[in-house]
């Protein structure tokens, strides 16, 4: 995700307010465990995989609230007090949520002050396009160590809730059992799921599609879909006269079958190619609560196939 001029954003509480701000730090509970384990989550997939495998344990709260785009997010006073008061805070990692390293880091906190409470939850994700250049070079949303986006693979919510459940286990050993019982009940249903979504894409296996952003690689590697090119040029970058030319063309040699993107992205570009090459345009969900009915990760992720699916079907 996404470009400038479609992000939602709340400068009025940008970073520069978290440097006005004298709260003290708050001490971390003797009993962090009770009644609830407080769970802080930069996104809104992160805390719906929280709440699934913590269930009857965890108080979840979400930083970047749908649909806010966590790529140009700015934080402010009560995303702090937030983080102050979690036991575990869960991040995306991989340069995508760079904004929570500038909190932690904030009124002179020493990193020895998070440790232990920081859950990095793209560990041991196999990663796509990695590059291993520094995200941190700039101040905005690059794919610089590896595509960030690998929540939106299903199979990768399996490691993801299994790093989830091991930090909510490590943290509250008494509820290691429920949280292990909560964890194998979400990957029997997870792998249901799969099961299902893989069959209703099937019919488009290898089809080449185009998306806005260059958000979608773990979900074409899932259902065989070959993403052909990208409207935005390069993160945040006004695609040329030049460029969208070279896109009509590749639309035409490959075959391209829809243009993918965020409900969140601006869509009059994509509208106007999806037009010129007689294909849909095709509105995802950004994450879990950008659009209604994405209530928890296995509804977003079978609201985006059956609307995928839905918009790649022939006209009847
Ligand atoms: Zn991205």
């Amino acid at each position: 995700m996404k470009h400038a001029a479609g992000r939602i954003t709340r400068r009025a509480a940008a970073l520069g307010m978290l440097a006005a701000c004298t709260a003290p730090a708050r001490a971390a509970p003797a009993d962090a465990c009770s009644p609830k384990l407080r769970v802080v989550a930069t996104t809104s997939d992160l805390a719906s995989l929280a709440a699934i495998v913590g269930a009857g344990l965890v108080q979840v709260r979400t930083l970047v609230l749908p649909p806010m785009d966590p790529e140009s997010f700015e934080p402010g006073v009560r995303d702090l007090a937030l983080i102050e008061d979690a036991a575990l805070v869960l991040r995306v990692g991989l340069g995508f949520d760079f904004w929570l390293d500038k909190m932690l880091g904030s009124q002179g906190r020493s990193p020895a002050r998070w440790r232990g409470a920081i859950v990095d939850v793209s560990s041991g994700i196999p990663l796509l396009e990695v590059q291993g250049r520094n995200p941190f070079a700039r101040d905005a949303h690059a794919h610089g160590i590896a595509n960030p986006h690998y929540w939106l693979d299903p199979r990768n919510a399996a490691t993801m809730s299994g790093t989830i459940a091991a930090a909510l286990a490590a943290r509250c050993p008494e509820a290691g059992e429920t949280v292990r019982a909560n964890h194998a009940r979400f990957l029997a249903q997870l792998d249901g799921r799969i099961s299902a979504w893989s069959w209703r894409l099937a019919p488009w296996r290898g089809a080449a599609v185009l998306a806005f952003h260059n958000t979608w690689p773990y979900f074409a590697r899932r259902f065989h879909l070959n993403v052909a090119g990208f409207v935005e040029p390069k993160e945040g970058v006004t695609p040329s006269a030049a460029h969208v030319a070279s896109l009509l063309a590749l639309g035409r040699r490959w075959n391209v079958r829809a243009i993918l993107q965020t409900t969140d992205e601006p869509k009059k570009l994509s509208q106007s190619l999806a037009a010129r090459l007689g294909i849909p345009l095709v509105e995802l969900a950004a994450g879990v609560g950008s659009v209604p009915g994405t209530g928890d990760y296995l509804a977003f992720m079978d609201h985006n196939v059956n609307a995928l699916a839905r918009a790649l079907a022939p006209a009847a």
